[in-house]
């Protein structure tokens, strides 16, 4: 069933230097279509698709091997750490995604503005896919994003080891990293074209239809918050079914 709604942000014009404005209305698809072509035109010509979409992830594969070879001696307990970040990550994806990438949070007003009046107002729960490689830069994790997250990781891995537990420090880090690279590589692949052969997984199907809800503007600011496993939203019990609730 297609959606009746989608995102709509305020024209710039209309509100000056405004802070677009998320609307329960449509965005009829010759608009989405136009503010497409006008995001493109606004990528930068240094902007390489293939880069953003390895690079990140390679510098995390290579930060999570040298964690993992720092560990020594390692107990059973300490191996309870991998789950113990895994289930907080996906707390902490559910609570930033509400907190700051649909309200326009002060200490980083950047991310609600690329996630919500351009990720959402282009891709629609029936119409995901990225037309074009350089779209990517509208679905992957912007620079800046991927170093808040290396500035917070960072400080918390020091302080374990600093406290004295050092493996504990290493599988924090690694498993954080991890989360993040997972994140990137599973929220890209909800948004790569259906034919696609990544699609093609039950796991993956699912998980992308679970995004895709969210992608309803009539629920993106309270529904289906999780974009990698929606453990939490089970927890906070914001799994949103199709068609939404009236
Ligand atoms: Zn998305
Ligand atoms: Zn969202």
């Amino acid at each position: 069933m297609a959606p009746e709604t989608a995102t709509i942000v305020d024209p710039p014009e209309r509100r000056g230097r405004s802070v677009p404005r998320p609307l329960e209305t449509a965005l009829p698809p010759e608009r989405r279509e136009a503010l497409r072509v006008k995001l493109l035109a606004e990528t930068p010509r240094w902007y390489v698709p293939s880069v953003h979409m390895l690079a990140p992830s390679a510098v995390g594969l290579v930060m999570i091997a040298v964690a993992l070879s720092l560990i020594e001696h390692l107990t059973a307990w300490q191996l309870l750490t991998v789950p113990v970040v895994y289930v907080l990550a996906n707390a902490n994806e559910w609570t930033i995604h509400r907190m700051a990438l649909h309200r326009r949070h002060p200490l980083a007003p950047v991310l609600y503005d690329q996630h919500t009046p351009k990720h959402h107002a282009l891709y629609v729960t029936d119409d995901m896919a990225v037309r074009d490689r350089r779209e990517y830069r509208l679905v992957l994790i912007p620079a800046y994003g991927l170093f808040l997250i290396f500035t917070t990781t960072l400080p918390i891995t020091a302080a374990i080891w600093w406290l004295g537990y050092r493996n504990v420090a290493c599988l924090y880090a690694a498993t954080a990293i991890a989360y993040t690279v997972s994140y990137e590589w599973l929220h890209l692949s909800y948004h790569l074209p259906h034919d696609h052969p990544v699609g093609r997984s039950r796991l993956i199907g699912r998980l992308r239809r679970h995004h895709a809800i969210h992608h309803d503007p009539r629920l993106m600011q309270r529904w289906n918050l999780n974009v990698t496993v929606p453990l939490w939203d089970v927890v906070m019990r914001t799994v949103a079914e199709y068609p939404p609730p009236r």
